[in-house]
């Protein structure tokens, strides 16, 4: 079996790389904080202590952080993965981020004689843990093929988007939208509150005219239940990321834009780390 190496054990990494183990991959993992590796290791996976250890003996690298600066960290920094890798190590970054940062990426893994995908998911916390996300993959579709096996084992599907740095566009795209669905749906539900008509019967005909996102979340919304699966902190991040991917294509969005600010009065009232569901609650009360 293929020897991996998983980059990331966040909300999102857990479950993937749980699931590569127990598909039989033999998997080496590490994370900033080593104490997110102990699951991981009950389930038979090795722990690395640094990105560099982990790097040499990987023949495909798997990386789900944050953002943009922590793939440069973990991939480009002092000890980053790019350092150690041979040449002909696979790497397949899955963290949602800019199409900018692909483009550096791509550039220097090639440089250096590395394979790359960037493969971005949608699906949340469940969909990682269930292996069931979808996977939207830029790059080559040779590599996608070889690499297949290991994509399946964390997900439902695998969408070919096209070149490298496509699915990130493709992901941002996803987030923009889930993200203006329910700030629009939260506009929506205090105006029929507004209006005397009864909350619960308001939400559920609302729910029912945006499907699969606010379907997703109608629970949390009726319960005011504000756990975490995505924090508002990282959707505004992803919003950031969109506008800016939308500037360098002189693509106007509006809505985006406004949106991004009623996510940034969140955060100031410090709702930064809650569920990005809290946005539908009415800020302004
Ligand atoms: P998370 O729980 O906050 O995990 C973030 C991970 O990135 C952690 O392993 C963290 O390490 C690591 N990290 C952050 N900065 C780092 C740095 N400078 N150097 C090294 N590692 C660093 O986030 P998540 O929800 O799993 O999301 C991971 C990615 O998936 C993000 O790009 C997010 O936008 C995307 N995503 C999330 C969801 C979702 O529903 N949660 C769905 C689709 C896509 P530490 O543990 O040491 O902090």
């Amino acid at each position: 079996m293929k020897k991996i190496g998983f980059v990331g054990l966040g909300i999102m990494g857990n479950g993937m790389a749980a699931n590569l183990v127990r598909k039989g991959f033999e998997v080496t993992v590490w994370n900033r904080d080593l104490s997110k590796t102990a699951s991981l290791k009950e389930l038979g996976a090795k722990v690395a202590s640094n990105v560099g250890d982990l790097a040499v003996n990987a023949e495909v690298i798997v990386t789900m952080v944050r953002d943009d600066a922590a793939v440069r960290a973990v991939l480009t920094g002092p000890d980053g993965a790019f350092k150690k890798a041979r040449p002909g190590t696979i790497f397949i970054e899955m963290s949602t981020v800019t199409p900018n940062l692909v483009r550096d990426m791509v550039a220097t893994a090639e440089q250096a004689g590395f394979k790359y995908l960037d493969a971005p998911v949608t699906g949340s916390k469940g969909a990682a843990a269930d292996g069931k996300l979808n996977i939207l993959v830029g790059g080559s579709a040779e590599v996608l093929e070889e690499q297949r096996d290991v994509l399946e084992a964390m997900s439902q599907s695998i969408i070919h988007i096209g070149p490298n740095g496509s699915s990130a566009f493709m992901k941002l795209a996803t987030n923009q939208l889930a993200a203006v669905t329910l700030a629009s749906l939260g506009e929506s539900l205090a105006l029929v509150e507004q209006a005397g008509i009864n909350r619960e019967m308001a939400l559920e005909i609302l729910v029912a005219t945006v499907a699969r996102v606010s379907g997703a979340k109608k629970e949390k919304i009726l319960k005011e239940n504000w756990d975490t699966e995505f924090t508002l902190d990282l959707m505004y991040k992803d919003l950031t990321q969109a506008l800016a991917a939308a500037e360098e294509l002189k693509q106007p969005m509006p809505v985006l834009a406004a949106v991004r600010e009623k996510f940034q009065l969140a955060r100031q009232k410090g709702l930064g780390d809650q569920d990005f569901s809290v946005i539908s609650t009415n800020l302004t009360k």
